[in-house]
This record gives structure tokens, sequence and C-alpha cells, in this order.
């Protein structure tokens, strides 16, 4: 996830095997960094996660 080098379509995308780089909520290319600190459609998770690691 760090290199960038994920099965996110930002990557994918660039090595051909994605049609286009955007994320589903297709508000931002989908990025390691995007996928993990911004799109709204993992918030859930992301949330349970931040408790679970500061608690
Ligand atoms: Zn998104």
């Amino acid at each position: 996830m760090i290199s960038g080098h994920a099965p996110l379509n930002y990557h994918l995308h660039r090595i051909g095997k994605a049609q286009s780089p955007m994320c589903s909520c297709n508000l931002a290319e989908e990025s390691t960094w995007y996928f993990i600190f911004d799109c709204f459609n993992h918030n859930v998770p992301r949330s349970a996660f931040k408790s679970t690691i500061c608690n």
C-alpha cells in the first residue's frame, strides 16, 4: 500500500488493468492515500479501526 502498488484503480489504470483511475465515489482518483484517509465510502470501517487502535 505504501508504494502505491495496490489493487486500487489509480495503480490498475497506470498498468492498463482498469479503464479509469477514479474511485467508485467518483470524487477523486483511487490512490492509496485517498482510499485509506479520505473516501467517504470507507468512513465506517475507518472509524472502527481508529477506535480499535486508539483505545
Ligand atoms: Zn471514493
